[in-house]
């Protein structure tokens, strides 16, 4: 019975074509966001030996398309309720359109609040607030038996709120979206440069590895540097640049760096 209870996370995929994470506790499995289509993300579960059947509910984040690209068919195919805040799903219904054009309606929805926990089987959900160009976007902190995994990716920058959230994590996945010289540098026009760059965009290396140095209590086993960019960021500069600042921290022996990425599903992170 013991393995049963482990927690455990796979990043399924992460990046701006499409973003799926499956959480695990004991018997209780949850997706945070739908952003590959069905059939590619039913494949991804199968690679680490997981199945559609198995998922409890799917919990979405924010409604851009790399993250509920998928969701409709995915929801339809497991029935399952979808966790979403209530702006989320105004924004939700109001752009998204099945594959002939029509109005999408969810079958089973759970709407929440950031700043709410609830719980979902064995596991304490609580959304948080992020500063994100979304109507409503939120970070997760997942709590079961004894263990706390923090998702938090889409940011603009790291407000107190959101570092008081991400405290005491053993597993934190977080954004590392771009690397700001290849980004003022890259080919994306100006207006979008500002998008990703404003305090409503995504989060860079440097302003991760500020909150690493200054904010971060160093706690986590696993760090999962998440979002990054195909275009703005390179896995190995985003590595460097977390290393450098976790080398400054004292205590930090612990943390094992893992760089998800849009291809490919992680291997399993178990406690
Ligand atoms: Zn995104
Ligand atoms: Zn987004």
């Amino acid at each position: 019975m013991l393995g049963c209870m482990a927690v455990a996370m796979t990043v399924l995929a992460s990046g701006s074509k499409g973003n799926c994470t499956l959480i695990s506790a004991g018997r209780t499995r949850l997706l945070v966001d739908a952003g590959l289509s069905c059939r590619e993300l039913l494949r991804r579960l199968a690679l680490g030996g997981e199945s559609g059947s198995g998922i409890d509910a799917i919990l979405i984040t924010h409604e851009h398309s790399d993250h509920v690209g998928g969701l409709n068919v995915l929801a339809k195919r497991l029935r399952v309720p979808v966790y979403m805040t209530g702006a989320t799903h105004e924004a939700y219904r109001r752009y998204a359109r099945d594959s002939s054009g029509n109005c999408i309606k969810l079958e089973r929805l759970e709407r929440f609040e950031a700043g709410r926990a609830f719980e979902i089987g064995e596991v304490t959900v609580t959304p948080f607030t992020i500063p994100h160009d979304a109507v409503d976007p939120v970070g997760f902190t997942f709590r079961s038996e004894g263990i706390k995994v923090g998702v938090c990716t889409d940011l603009g920058y790291m407000p107190a709120s959101v570092k008081h959230h991400l405290h005491g994590c053993q597993i934190l996945m977080i954004e590392s979206n771009h690397d700001l010289e290849m980004l003022r540098g890259g080919p994306y026009p100006w207006a979008v440069k500002q998008r990703v760059m404003s305090r409503v965009g995504h989060l860079s290396n440097d302003a991760l590895a500020d909150f690493f140095t200054t904010d971060y209590d160093g706690g986590a086993e696993y760090l999962i540097l998440a979002h990054l960019s195909e275009q703005n960021n390179h896995p190995e500069i985003a590595r460097m640049t977390a290393e450098r600042a976790l080398g400054e921290q004292r205590n930090l022996v612990r943390n094992q760096l893992m760089l998800a990425t849009q291809h490919e599903p992680l291997p399993a992170i178990r406690l």
